[in-house]
């Protein structure tokens, strides 16, 4: 502490100038002095104007930090400061509540110890990532209040500006996100019911018309196999939504899981266009792929889903007989494989939205969908470390682009 020290020495030096000036006043004529008296009166007012001036400031700023502390305690989201080894050092009056928790009792406490057991690696491995980034970071996580009812927190922190690095701390936002999170899992289980019970009766009928078909007499047999033929890809098309419908439960609840494999292209696209002629209007695709590409890492039967929807698409989306072009080129550590159509193209607008779940735009609302195609084809790409991205033009053409990582050279 050096105020003490410093007024000492204010002190001394005040008195010092006083004795200086008290020997220079000695000689000062009556109307000097007059003059110095009214010198000093003034400012002895200037004094007092700035005292009061700097009072009302004072009272301003306490006013002001009353209201930061309302809107801090009282605040509908949890604001707290963790040490930088995840103690809780502050904390709002919001986190009473959504720990169910007095405040004192919950200073000083690990913040982990609200984690769920489950979701603990997931905790550290957010606060590792924030310590090494230094960039804000968000994650949902699930917690347990003191009371032990569970709760889905939605976590926002920074880290607080420091001297030392011991002194490094987070600030934290925390929002209960409880009811979100069971909208979705209502989703998702809605969705797999929508699969599952599609499934079964889809299994039924393409048992049904394998033997409706031994069972047609010759001579009907040319027309009616035409009829059945037809009825089997539709049931296929229908199976393509199913899968859709069933991978897009699967990465919502987290539990997409991708096999990899080398994968060369050429052969891998050729065999995929046979195995689909009846799906796909194939006569309109055609394949550039160079000689010498190197082979990409992917799960076969996620690739063959990536393709399916972004031909199908292609194909739904544009005039028929109009060509449809598969190429793709290394870019460096990846490949990039582009589906290109001359279809009616996607307005600029909506083309950032393409990827959300049940999207549409409303140029192709008259076609056939549920908007679910891309947003799988994205999450599927990027579960293999890849980017989808699209071009396109009105009345031109859309071209959607993947990327791939390449099977390391092996030396
Ligand atoms: P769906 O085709 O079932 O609507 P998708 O998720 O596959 O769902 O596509 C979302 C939307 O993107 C489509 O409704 C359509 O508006 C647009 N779209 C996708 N592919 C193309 C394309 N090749 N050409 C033009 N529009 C497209």
């Amino acid at each position: 502490m050096t105020e003490p020290t410093d007024n000492r020495s204010l002190r001394a030096r005040a008195e010092a100038r006083f004795h200086e000036e008290s020997a220079r006043e000695a000689h000062l004529s009556s109307e000097e002095s007059q003059r110095l008296i009214h010198e000093l009166r003034v400012h002895q007012i200037e004094l007092e104007l700035q005292n009061e001036e700097l009072h009302r400031a004072q009272q301003e700023l306490a006013i002001a930090h009353d209201r930061y502390l309302d809107l801090y305690d009282y605040a509908p989201v949890g604001y707290l400061t963790l040490s930088r080894d995840g103690r809780i050092l502050q904390a709002n009056l919001a986190c009473e509540r959504l720990f169910a928790i007095a405040r004192k009792a919950l200073l000083g406490h690990s913040f982990s110890h609200f984690v769920a057991r489950d979701a603990q690696d997931h905790y550290h491995l957010f606060l590792q990532h924030l310590q090494r980034t230094h960039a804000p970071q968000t994650v949902d996580l699930r917690m347990t209040r003191a009371d032990g009812t569970p709760f889905w927190a939605h976590l926002e922190a920074t880290v607080q500006a420091a001297v030392t690095k011991e002194d490094m701390a987070y600030r934290m936002t925390l929002t209960d996100v409880t009811v979100v999170h069971l909208l979705q899992e209502r989703e998702q289980r809605m969705l797999y019911t929508v699969a599952h019970d599609l499934r079964t009766p889809a299994t039924i009928i393409k048992g049904y018309l394998s033997f409706l078909l031994e069972l047609l007499p010759e001579e009907a047999a040319e027309q009616g196999r035409s009829i059945v033929e037809a009825e089997r890809r539709a049931l296929r098309r229908m199976d393509l939504i199913v899968n859709d419908l069933t991978e897009a439960t699967y990465l919502q609840s987290g539990q997409l899981v991708i096999e990899t494999e080398p994968v060369a292209l050429a052969p891998y696209l050729r065999d995929l266009l046979e195995q689909l002629a009846g799906v796909l209007e194939t006569a309109r695709i055609t394949v550039e792929i160079p000689t010498g590409l190197p082979a990409v890492l992917a799960d076969p039967a996620r690739l063959e889903r990536i393709f399916i929807n972004l031909l199908l698409n292609a194909q739904k989306y544009s005039a028929p007989d109009t060509p449809i072009h598969i190429s793709a080129h290394q870019q460096g550590t990846e490949v990039v494989v582009s589906v290109r159509d001359q279809g009616q193209g996607i307005p600029a607008e909506d083309q950032p939205h393409l990827f959300e779940l049940f999207y549409r735009a409303p140029t192709g609302r008259k076609a056939e969908g549920i908007g679910l195609g891309l947003y799988i084809t994205s999450k599927l790409v990027e579960a293999h470390g890849g980017q989808l991205r699209v071009e396109s033009e009105l009345g031109k053409g859309s071209t959607f682009s993947f990327t791939l990582p390449c099977k390391p050279r092996s030396k």
